[in-house]
Protein backbone atom coordinates (compact mmCIF):
# COMPACT_ATOMS: atom_id res chain seq x y z
CA UNK A 1 0.00 0.00 0.00
CA UNK A 2 1.36 3.23 -1.01
CA UNK A 3 0.55 6.46 0.33
CA UNK A 4 0.13 9.70 -1.60
CA UNK A 5 -0.60 12.97 0.26
CA UNK A 6 -2.75 15.46 -2.13
CA UNK A 7 -2.10 19.52 -2.10
CA UNK A 8 -4.33 21.61 0.00
CA UNK A 9 -5.84 23.24 -3.36
CA UNK A 10 -6.95 19.65 -4.42
CA UNK A 11 -7.65 18.05 -1.30
CA UNK A 12 -11.44 19.09 -0.85
CA UNK A 13 -12.01 18.11 -4.80
CA UNK A 14 -11.11 14.58 -3.73
CA UNK A 15 -13.11 14.63 -1.02
CA UNK A 16 -16.49 15.08 -2.98
CA UNK A 17 -15.51 12.56 -4.85
CA UNK A 18 -13.22 13.47 -8.03
CA UNK A 19 -12.12 10.20 -9.24
CA UNK A 20 -9.01 10.71 -11.03
CA UNK A 21 -5.69 11.33 -9.76
CA UNK A 22 -3.06 13.51 -11.80
CA UNK A 23 0.57 14.41 -11.10
CA UNK A 24 -0.34 17.86 -10.25
CA UNK A 25 -2.56 17.03 -7.27
CA UNK A 26 0.42 15.32 -5.79
CA UNK A 27 2.35 16.95 -2.73
CA UNK A 28 5.18 14.72 -3.91
CA UNK A 29 5.71 13.41 -7.09
CA UNK A 30 7.85 10.94 -6.17
CA UNK A 31 5.89 9.14 -3.99
CA UNK A 32 4.44 7.80 -6.95
CA UNK A 33 5.50 3.64 -7.05
CA UNK A 34 4.19 1.19 -9.51
CA UNK A 35 1.51 0.51 -12.09
CA UNK A 36 -0.93 -1.26 -10.33
CA UNK A 37 0.09 -0.50 -6.78
CA UNK A 38 -2.80 0.04 -4.19
CA UNK A 39 -2.83 3.69 -3.02
CA UNK A 40 -4.32 5.63 -0.17
CA UNK A 41 -4.93 9.26 -0.50
CA UNK A 42 -4.79 11.47 2.65
CA UNK A 43 -4.72 15.45 2.86
CA UNK A 44 -2.03 17.56 4.04
CA UNK A 45 -2.67 16.65 7.71
CA UNK A 46 -1.90 13.43 6.84
CA UNK A 47 -6.10 12.13 7.01
CA UNK A 48 -7.46 9.68 5.04
CA UNK A 49 -9.17 10.74 1.90
CA UNK A 50 -9.39 7.72 -0.27
CA UNK A 51 -8.41 4.02 -1.74
CA UNK A 52 -7.75 3.34 -5.72
CA UNK A 53 -4.74 1.90 -7.65
CA UNK A 54 -1.90 3.33 -9.87
CA UNK A 55 -2.12 3.44 -13.45
CA UNK A 56 -1.32 6.02 -15.94
CA UNK A 57 -3.41 7.09 -18.16
CA UNK A 58 -4.13 10.25 -20.49
CA UNK A 59 -4.10 12.75 -18.05
CA UNK A 60 -3.94 10.42 -15.17
CA UNK A 61 -1.80 8.51 -12.65
CA UNK A 62 -4.40 6.65 -10.78
CA UNK A 63 -8.10 6.11 -10.19
CA UNK A 64 -9.73 6.42 -6.88
CA UNK A 65 -12.12 3.34 -5.90
CA UNK A 66 -13.48 4.17 -2.30
CA UNK A 67 -13.67 6.57 0.07
CA UNK A 68 -14.75 4.35 3.03
CA UNK A 69 -11.95 3.52 4.90
CA UNK A 70 -12.69 0.78 6.09
CA UNK A 71 -13.03 -0.66 2.67
CA UNK A 72 -9.54 -2.38 0.66
CA UNK A 73 -9.34 -2.47 -2.54
CA UNK A 74 -9.96 -6.07 -3.44
CA UNK A 75 -11.52 -9.04 -4.76
CA UNK A 76 -14.10 -8.19 -2.52
CA UNK A 77 -14.58 -4.75 -3.88
CA UNK A 78 -14.68 -5.33 -7.59
CA UNK A 79 -17.30 -8.27 -6.65
CA UNK A 80 -19.32 -5.30 -4.97
CA UNK A 81 -18.43 -2.93 -7.71
CA UNK A 82 -19.27 -5.21 -10.70
CA UNK A 83 -22.26 -6.26 -8.59
CA UNK A 84 -24.11 -3.21 -8.40
CA UNK A 85 -22.86 -2.27 -12.40
CA UNK A 86 -24.98 -5.33 -13.05
CA UNK A 87 -28.13 -4.48 -11.00
CA UNK A 88 -28.47 -0.75 -13.11
CA UNK A 89 -28.37 -2.78 -15.83
CA UNK A 90 -31.19 -5.13 -15.25
CA UNK A 91 -33.29 -4.18 -18.18
CA UNK A 92 -30.83 -4.93 -20.59
CA UNK A 93 -30.49 -8.37 -20.16
CA UNK A 94 -34.04 -8.63 -20.36
CA UNK A 95 -33.88 -7.04 -23.91
CA UNK A 96 -34.98 -9.31 -26.93
CA UNK A 97 -34.54 -6.36 -29.71
CA UNK A 98 -31.26 -5.05 -28.37
CA UNK A 99 -28.30 -7.41 -27.25
CA UNK A 100 -25.76 -5.44 -27.06
CA UNK A 101 -24.58 -3.34 -24.00
CA UNK A 102 -22.01 -1.57 -21.62
CA UNK A 103 -22.25 -3.55 -18.70
CA UNK A 104 -19.20 -1.61 -16.80
CA UNK A 105 -18.31 2.00 -17.79
CA UNK A 106 -15.09 2.39 -15.77
CA UNK A 107 -15.33 5.72 -13.32
CA UNK A 108 -19.25 5.85 -14.01
CA UNK A 109 -19.48 2.30 -12.19
CA UNK A 110 -16.87 3.22 -9.60
CA UNK A 111 -13.59 1.66 -11.18
CA UNK A 112 -11.65 4.16 -14.05
CA UNK A 113 -9.72 2.29 -16.46
CA UNK A 114 -11.90 -0.67 -16.87
CA UNK A 115 -15.15 -1.20 -19.12
CA UNK A 116 -16.78 -4.67 -20.07
CA UNK A 117 -18.75 -4.62 -22.96
CA UNK A 118 -21.79 -7.07 -23.33
CA UNK A 119 -22.48 -9.04 -26.42
CA UNK A 120 -25.46 -11.35 -26.38
CA UNK A 121 -23.78 -13.36 -23.87
CA UNK A 122 -20.27 -12.75 -24.85
CA UNK A 123 -18.22 -9.88 -22.55
CA UNK A 124 -15.35 -7.53 -23.41
CA UNK A 125 -12.77 -6.29 -20.67
CA UNK A 126 -11.06 -3.36 -22.49
CA UNK A 127 -8.31 -2.32 -19.91
CA UNK A 128 -7.44 1.42 -20.13
CA UNK A 129 -3.74 1.30 -18.36
CA UNK A 130 -0.70 -1.45 -17.35
CA UNK A 131 -1.70 -0.82 -13.86
CA UNK A 132 -5.54 -2.00 -13.95
CA UNK A 133 -4.43 -4.46 -16.29
CA UNK A 134 -2.35 -6.02 -13.33
CA UNK A 135 -4.98 -6.47 -11.15
CA UNK A 136 -6.50 -8.23 -13.79
CA UNK A 137 -6.65 -12.22 -12.31
CA UNK A 138 -8.82 -10.47 -9.37
CA UNK A 139 -11.26 -8.42 -11.79
CA UNK A 140 -12.01 -11.36 -13.90
CA UNK A 141 -12.10 -13.85 -10.59
CA UNK A 142 -14.60 -11.02 -8.74
CA UNK A 143 -16.57 -10.94 -12.61
CA UNK A 144 -16.81 -15.01 -12.89
CA UNK A 145 -18.60 -15.54 -9.45
CA UNK A 146 -21.36 -13.39 -10.86
CA UNK A 147 -21.99 -13.78 -14.28
CA UNK A 148 -22.33 -17.05 -16.39
CA UNK A 149 -20.85 -16.33 -19.81
CA UNK A 150 -20.49 -17.92 -23.14
CA UNK A 151 -16.76 -16.06 -23.79
CA UNK A 152 -14.92 -13.41 -22.40
CA UNK A 153 -12.45 -11.48 -25.04
CA UNK A 154 -10.41 -8.36 -24.03
CA UNK A 155 -8.13 -5.41 -25.44
CA UNK A 156 -5.53 -3.38 -24.08
CA UNK A 157 -5.81 0.32 -24.79
CA UNK A 158 -2.48 1.13 -23.02
CA UNK A 159 1.07 1.68 -24.27
CA UNK A 160 2.04 -1.40 -25.56
CA UNK A 161 5.10 0.47 -27.04
CA UNK A 162 2.89 2.63 -29.15
CA UNK A 163 0.65 0.41 -31.68
CA UNK A 164 -2.13 -2.47 -30.66
CA UNK A 165 -0.70 -5.60 -30.33
CA UNK A 166 -3.22 -8.01 -32.29
CA UNK A 167 -2.15 -10.99 -30.21
CA UNK A 168 -4.91 -13.45 -29.11
CA UNK A 169 -7.78 -11.26 -27.00
CA UNK A 170 -9.59 -14.70 -26.37
CA UNK A 171 -9.53 -14.89 -22.35
CA UNK A 172 -12.18 -17.13 -20.81
CA UNK A 173 -15.03 -19.82 -21.87
CA UNK A 174 -15.34 -21.02 -25.13
CA UNK A 175 -14.47 -19.51 -28.44
CA UNK A 176 -17.54 -18.61 -30.65
CA UNK A 177 -17.20 -18.80 -33.89
CA UNK A 178 -17.35 -15.01 -35.69
CA UNK A 179 -18.92 -13.02 -36.15
CA UNK A 180 -21.21 -12.97 -33.18
CA UNK A 181 -24.31 -11.28 -34.40
CA UNK A 182 -26.23 -9.00 -31.73
CA UNK A 183 -29.50 -6.99 -32.11
CA UNK A 184 -29.76 -2.94 -31.87
CA UNK A 185 -33.13 -2.06 -31.79
CA UNK A 186 -34.33 -4.86 -34.05
CA UNK A 187 -31.15 -4.31 -36.64
CA UNK A 188 -28.63 -6.76 -36.61
CA UNK A 189 -24.62 -6.05 -36.43
CA UNK A 190 -21.46 -8.41 -37.23
CA UNK A 191 -19.35 -8.64 -33.63
CA UNK A 192 -15.94 -9.81 -34.34
CA UNK A 193 -13.65 -9.82 -30.71
CA UNK A 194 -10.73 -10.99 -31.73
CA UNK A 195 -9.68 -8.94 -35.12
CA UNK A 196 -7.78 -5.78 -34.55
CA UNK A 197 -8.90 -2.47 -32.04
CA UNK A 198 -12.32 -2.04 -32.61
CA UNK A 199 -15.05 -4.86 -32.97
CA UNK A 200 -17.65 -3.47 -35.79
CA UNK A 201 -19.94 -0.71 -33.88
CA UNK A 202 -19.22 1.74 -31.57
CA UNK A 203 -22.22 1.20 -28.80
CA UNK A 204 -22.85 4.68 -27.58
CA UNK A 205 -24.16 5.89 -30.69
CA UNK A 206 -26.75 3.22 -30.43
CA UNK A 207 -29.45 6.59 -29.70
CA UNK A 208 -28.28 8.62 -32.58
CA UNK A 209 -28.72 5.41 -35.36
CA UNK A 210 -32.38 5.28 -33.76
CA UNK A 211 -33.05 8.97 -34.22
CA UNK A 212 -31.77 8.67 -37.87
CA UNK A 213 -33.08 5.39 -38.75
CA UNK A 214 -36.53 6.62 -37.43
CA UNK A 215 -36.94 10.23 -38.23
CA UNK A 216 -34.06 11.55 -40.37
CA UNK A 217 -33.45 8.94 -43.49
CA UNK A 218 -37.54 8.13 -44.96
CA UNK A 219 -36.21 9.37 -48.79
CA UNK A 220 -33.21 11.08 -48.26
CA UNK A 221 -30.07 11.02 -49.78
CA UNK A 222 -27.44 10.34 -47.17
CA UNK A 223 -23.75 10.92 -47.01
CA UNK A 224 -22.06 8.92 -43.98
CA UNK A 225 -18.71 9.89 -43.31
CA UNK A 226 -15.73 8.73 -41.52
CA UNK A 227 -17.91 5.27 -41.87
CA UNK A 228 -15.80 2.66 -40.56
CA UNK A 229 -18.34 -0.36 -40.90
CA UNK A 230 -21.47 1.58 -42.04
CA UNK A 231 -23.35 1.15 -38.72
CA UNK A 232 -24.57 4.49 -39.64
CA UNK A 233 -25.25 4.18 -43.17
CA UNK A 234 -27.49 0.97 -42.18
CA UNK A 235 -29.84 2.48 -40.12
CA UNK A 236 -30.34 4.98 -42.65
CA UNK A 237 -31.18 2.24 -44.77
CA UNK A 238 -32.97 0.61 -42.49
CA UNK A 239 -35.33 3.87 -42.24
CA UNK A 240 -35.66 4.21 -45.88
CA UNK A 241 -33.16 6.27 -46.99
CA UNK A 242 -33.12 6.76 -50.94
CA UNK A 243 -29.81 5.84 -51.00
CA UNK A 244 -26.80 5.31 -48.95
CA UNK A 245 -23.07 6.92 -49.48
CA UNK A 246 -20.21 5.99 -47.21
CA UNK A 247 -16.81 7.56 -47.03
CA UNK A 248 -13.31 6.16 -45.29
CA UNK A 249 -9.81 6.24 -45.86
CA UNK A 250 -9.71 2.55 -44.64
CA UNK A 251 -9.55 -0.30 -47.22
CA UNK A 252 -10.66 -2.40 -44.97
CA UNK A 253 -14.26 -0.63 -44.63
CA UNK A 254 -15.28 -1.80 -47.12
CA UNK A 255 -15.83 -5.32 -46.83
CA UNK A 256 -17.09 -4.56 -43.25
CA UNK A 257 -19.79 -2.00 -44.52
CA UNK A 258 -20.99 -5.03 -47.19
CA UNK A 259 -20.99 -7.04 -43.88
CA UNK A 260 -23.17 -4.99 -42.19
CA UNK A 261 -25.86 -4.15 -44.90
CA UNK A 262 -25.60 -8.22 -45.92
CA UNK A 263 -26.61 -8.99 -41.95
CA UNK A 264 -29.69 -6.57 -42.54
CA UNK A 265 -30.70 -7.87 -45.96
CA UNK A 266 -29.78 -4.36 -47.64
CA UNK A 267 -28.26 -4.54 -51.52
CA UNK A 268 -25.02 -3.21 -50.99
CA UNK A 269 -24.66 -2.89 -54.75
CA UNK A 270 -27.24 -0.21 -54.30
CA UNK A 271 -24.97 1.41 -51.88
CA UNK A 272 -21.94 3.58 -52.15
CA UNK A 273 -19.30 2.33 -50.67
CA UNK A 274 -15.69 4.29 -51.00
CA UNK A 275 -11.90 4.34 -49.70
CA UNK A 276 -11.06 8.09 -49.67
CA UNK A 277 -9.80 10.42 -47.55
CA UNK A 278 -12.58 12.70 -46.59
CA UNK A 279 -11.45 16.04 -46.95
CA UNK A 280 -10.49 15.04 -50.45
CA UNK A 281 -14.09 13.81 -50.75
CA UNK A 282 -15.48 17.03 -49.43
CA UNK A 283 -13.78 18.67 -52.47
CA UNK A 284 -14.57 16.28 -54.98
CA UNK A 285 -18.34 16.56 -54.25
CA UNK A 286 -18.26 20.59 -54.17
CA UNK A 287 -16.43 20.38 -57.67
CA UNK A 288 -18.88 18.20 -58.94
CA UNK A 289 -22.06 19.64 -57.43
CA UNK A 290 -23.06 16.65 -55.33
CA UNK A 291 -25.38 17.44 -52.39
CA UNK A 292 -26.51 15.01 -49.94
CA UNK A 293 -30.02 15.56 -47.61
CA UNK A 294 -28.50 14.25 -44.67
CA UNK A 295 -25.14 14.25 -43.65
CA UNK A 296 -23.28 12.32 -40.51
CA UNK A 297 -20.10 13.13 -39.46
CA UNK A 298 -18.30 11.31 -36.37
CA UNK A 299 -14.45 11.75 -37.13
CA UNK A 300 -12.13 10.49 -34.78
CA UNK A 301 -10.59 12.78 -32.18
CA UNK A 302 -7.43 12.77 -34.26
CA UNK A 303 -6.83 11.85 -37.88
CA UNK A 304 -4.05 11.64 -39.69
CA UNK A 305 -3.83 11.32 -44.20
CA UNK A 306 -1.23 11.89 -46.84
CA UNK A 307 -2.53 15.25 -47.00
CA UNK A 308 -4.33 16.88 -43.42
CA UNK A 309 -3.89 15.89 -39.75
CA UNK A 310 -6.99 16.85 -38.24
CA UNK A 311 -7.63 17.90 -34.49
CA UNK A 312 -11.47 17.70 -33.60
CA UNK A 313 -10.81 20.10 -30.78
CA UNK A 314 -9.03 22.76 -33.36
CA UNK A 315 -10.36 21.86 -36.76
CA UNK A 316 -14.14 20.56 -36.44
CA UNK A 317 -15.22 24.36 -37.31
CA UNK A 318 -13.44 23.73 -40.61
CA UNK A 319 -14.75 20.04 -41.42
CA UNK A 320 -18.31 21.85 -40.56
CA UNK A 321 -18.05 24.33 -43.37
CA UNK A 322 -17.42 21.45 -45.66
CA UNK A 323 -20.25 19.58 -44.67
CA UNK A 324 -22.52 22.59 -44.96
CA UNK A 325 -21.48 23.61 -48.50
CA UNK A 326 -22.21 19.78 -49.48
CA UNK A 327 -26.11 19.64 -47.56
CA UNK A 328 -29.31 20.60 -49.37
CA UNK A 329 -31.27 23.39 -47.91
CA UNK A 330 -33.13 22.61 -45.20
CA UNK A 331 -30.73 19.06 -44.87
CA UNK A 332 -29.54 18.00 -41.59
CA UNK A 333 -25.55 17.46 -40.74
CA UNK A 334 -25.57 14.75 -37.47
CA UNK A 335 -22.00 16.52 -36.42
CA UNK A 336 -20.44 14.21 -33.46
CA UNK A 337 -17.32 14.21 -31.69
CA UNK A 338 -15.83 11.99 -28.73
CA UNK A 339 -13.10 14.50 -28.19
CA UNK A 340 -12.95 14.92 -24.46
CA UNK A 341 -11.25 18.31 -24.76
CA UNK A 342 -13.97 19.86 -27.18
CA UNK A 343 -16.79 20.45 -24.61
CA UNK A 344 -20.04 20.48 -25.73
CA UNK A 345 -19.92 24.63 -25.26
CA UNK A 346 -17.32 24.99 -27.99
CA UNK A 347 -18.51 22.59 -30.11
CA UNK A 348 -21.27 24.31 -30.31
CA UNK A 349 -19.60 27.40 -30.79
CA UNK A 350 -17.93 25.77 -33.61
CA UNK A 351 -21.05 24.69 -35.54
CA UNK A 352 -22.41 29.11 -34.84
CA UNK A 353 -19.53 30.11 -36.20
CA UNK A 354 -19.11 27.77 -39.28
CA UNK A 355 -22.69 28.59 -40.36
CA UNK A 356 -22.22 32.33 -39.58
CA UNK A 357 -19.04 32.39 -41.78
CA UNK A 358 -20.91 30.94 -44.57
CA UNK A 359 -23.48 33.76 -43.96
CA UNK A 360 -26.61 31.03 -43.27
CA UNK A 361 -28.84 30.42 -40.64
CA UNK A 362 -29.35 27.11 -39.04
CA UNK A 363 -31.45 25.72 -36.06
CA UNK A 364 -30.42 22.39 -33.59
CA UNK A 365 -32.77 19.54 -33.73
CA UNK A 366 -31.60 17.22 -31.39
CA UNK A 367 -28.73 16.70 -28.76
CA UNK A 368 -27.27 13.59 -27.91
CA UNK A 369 -24.52 12.49 -25.05
CA UNK A 370 -23.60 8.99 -23.72
CA UNK A 371 -26.73 6.51 -24.08
CA UNK A 372 -28.15 5.23 -20.59
CA UNK A 373 -25.96 2.27 -20.25
CA UNK A 374 -22.27 4.12 -20.42
CA UNK A 375 -23.08 5.12 -17.00
CA UNK A 376 -21.58 8.53 -15.84
CA UNK A 377 -20.06 9.45 -12.25
CA UNK A 378 -21.80 12.80 -11.19
CA UNK A 379 -17.89 13.56 -9.45
CA UNK A 380 -16.46 12.89 -12.81
CA UNK A 381 -18.64 14.61 -15.49
CA UNK A 382 -16.09 14.97 -17.98
CA UNK A 383 -16.68 11.11 -18.60
CA UNK A 384 -19.53 12.02 -20.60
CA UNK A 385 -17.36 12.65 -23.78
CA UNK A 386 -19.86 12.21 -26.73
CA UNK A 387 -21.53 15.17 -28.24
CA UNK A 388 -23.55 14.69 -30.98
CA UNK A 389 -25.92 17.07 -32.61
CA UNK A 390 -28.79 17.21 -35.25
CA UNK A 391 -28.14 20.73 -37.10
CA UNK A 392 -30.80 22.02 -39.60
CA UNK A 393 -29.87 24.10 -42.29
CA UNK A 394 -32.15 27.07 -43.29
N1 LIG B 1 -18.55 6.92 -37.38
C1 LIG B 1 -18.13 5.54 -37.19
C2 LIG B 1 -16.87 5.43 -36.37
C3 LIG B 1 -15.72 6.19 -36.91
S1 LIG B 1 -14.20 5.56 -36.40
C4 LIG B 1 -19.24 4.73 -36.54
O1 LIG B 1 -20.14 5.30 -35.93
O2 LIG B 1 -19.18 3.51 -36.61
C5 LIG B 1 -13.13 6.59 -37.31
C6 LIG B 1 -12.99 6.18 -38.75
O3 LIG B 1 -12.45 7.29 -39.43
C7 LIG B 1 -12.04 5.02 -38.98
O4 LIG B 1 -12.72 3.99 -39.65
C8 LIG B 1 -10.94 5.62 -39.86
O5 LIG B 1 -10.48 4.73 -40.86
C9 LIG B 1 -11.61 6.80 -40.46
N2 LIG B 1 -10.77 7.91 -40.92
C10 LIG B 1 -9.76 8.52 -40.27
N3 LIG B 1 -9.28 9.54 -40.99
C11 LIG B 1 -10.00 9.59 -42.14
C12 LIG B 1 -9.98 10.44 -43.29
N4 LIG B 1 -9.11 11.43 -43.40
N5 LIG B 1 -10.88 10.20 -44.26
C13 LIG B 1 -11.77 9.17 -44.15
N6 LIG B 1 -11.82 8.35 -43.08
C14 LIG B 1 -10.96 8.56 -42.10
Amino acid sequence: MNTIKIKKKFSDKVKNGFPLLTLEMLEHQDQLGNEGDIITAVDERNQFIAKGYQGKQNKGVGWLITWDPEEEVDHRIFVNRLRAAIGRRKKWFGKNDTTAFRLFNGEGDGIGGLTIDYFDGHYLFTWYSEGIYLLREEILDAFEELVSYKSIYEKKRFDTKGQYVADDDFVRGERPSFPLIVKENGAHFAIHLNDGAMVGVFLDQRDVRRAIRDRYAEGKNVLNTFSYTGAFSVFASLGGAVKTTSVDLANRSVAKTIEQFSMNGIDYEAQDILVRDVFRYFNYAVKNDIKFDLVVMDPPSFARSKKHTFSAAKDYKNLMKQAIDITEDKGVIVASTNAASLTMKKFQRFIDEAFKEKGLKYEILETYSLPEDFNVSPSFPEGDYLKVLFVKRK
